[in-house]
């Protein structure tokens, strides 16, 4: 029997950012079913259960092997024994494992359809919108959209700021082929000046928050932080001449008129200062896993707070500045890890 497992075990970081994790998962079957099971434990507000969760799901993505025996797993860190035991009953019993990962996919959808049935609950504007577009908002968004939508915030940006600088954030930065929504960091070199960016006419639902930054504040030690830069969670209609939206044409086939020519994409805008981009860009790119783990290290291995405004060293008191994300892995006496290379 190979011994490969536990050689590599020992060489295993517990956290994320000392890993390298690429979009080669070879236990999917595995991090699915955590990753439903831990926004189940995050509905519950089981925050322990819920984390056990996804940082087992960030080191099995990480494996360069599919898991199929409980030795494989042998003195790996961060596999908690809620994990522990729905790893061995995948594998004890042969076939098991596919069938579970389905039924819970398929209790997921369930829950959406019962809520979107049940005309009695209170909805929040977001989730208004959430239900009006939910055929398209779960289709997910392909890099072919992400494109489309980059030039279109490009150009409209550079409309209202001409300097602005507009990068790509989340998954797609991260060199994923798919995603839920679209994130893009918008910066303006010198003067600040970014109200009025958001172009009414192209937006289908839009939540601003306004920033609540407060300049000399010490970085939140909070491990889930929420920054504080102005941010639009917003809906765009993207016109995709012959788009074959069956979902919604089936009903009128010969009526011209019901053909949907556009599709709902979420995406995500966050305006921050110059100053900072370097750190909410490394923020915002993602992925929430591996964001969380550079947090914990930076706190728990360098006496450092970090957060997505920036970086505070407590033994000498100071902010660090940054103007690159290579510069903030060095500060923090990292390795650099590439965008691509952050999917824990
Ligand atoms: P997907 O393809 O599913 O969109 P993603 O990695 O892009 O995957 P997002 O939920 O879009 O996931 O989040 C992207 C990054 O932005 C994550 O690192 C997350 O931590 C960060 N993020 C998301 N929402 C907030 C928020 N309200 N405040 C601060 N950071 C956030
Ligand atoms: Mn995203
Ligand atoms: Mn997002």
């Amino acid at each position: 029997e190979s011994e490969v497992p536990s050689c590599i075990a020992r060489k295993v970081s517990q956290y994320s950012c000392q890993r390298k994790t690429t979009l080669n998962n070879y236990n999917k079957k595995f991090t699915d079913a955590f990753e439903i099971m831990a926004e189940n434990y995050e509905f519950k507000e089981n925050e322990i259960f819920c984390l056990e969760f996804l940082r087992a799901a960030s080191l099995l993505k990480y494996l360069p092997f599919p898991v199929t025996r409980m030795k494989d797993i042998q003195g790996l860190p961060c596999i908690g024994d809620q994990v522990r035991d729905v790893i061995e009953q995948f594998t004890s019993v042969f076939g098991v494992g596919v069938k579970t990962s389905e039924k819970w996919y398929r209790m997921g959808l369930r829950t959406v359809e019962e809520l979107k049935a049940d005309k009695t609950l209170k909805l929040s504007k977001m989730q208004k919108a959430g239900f009006l577009y939910y055929e398209d908002l779960v289709s997910c968004v392909s890099k072919a959209e992400a494109d489309a939508v980059t030039l279109i915030v490009k150009n409209t940006v550079s409309t209202f700021l001409p300097d602005a600088l507009v990068t790509i954030t989340g998954g797609f930065r991260r060199g994923k082929k798919m995603g839920h929504d679209i994130d893009f960091l918008i910066t303006n070199p010198g003067p600040r000046e970014d109200d009025e960016l958001l172009h009414k006419g192209l937006l289908l639902y839009c939540d601003i928050i306004e920033s609540t930054f407060v300049e000399e504040q010490l970085p939140s030690r909070k491990v889930d932080a929420m920054d504080n830069f102005q941010k639009c969670f917003t809906i765009l209609k993207l016109y995709q001449p012959g788009i074959d939206n069956s979902s919604y044409n089936t009903s009128k086939k010969s009526d011209m008129a019901e053909i949907k020519d556009w599709k709902a994409i979420r995406v995500d805008l966050v305006i921050t200062p110059f100053e900072q981009y370097a750190y909410a860009l490394l923020g915002w790119t993602g992925s929430r896993e591996f964001g969380r783990d550079l947090r914990r290290y930076a706190s728990h291995e360098r006496k450092m707070i970090l957060d997505n405004h920036g970086l505070y060293d407590r033994r000498k008191r100071i902010f660090l500045k940054a103007g690159s994300e290579e510069e903030i892995f060095a500060h923090l006496g990292l390795d650099y890890v590439e965008p691509w290379e952050r999917n824990a």
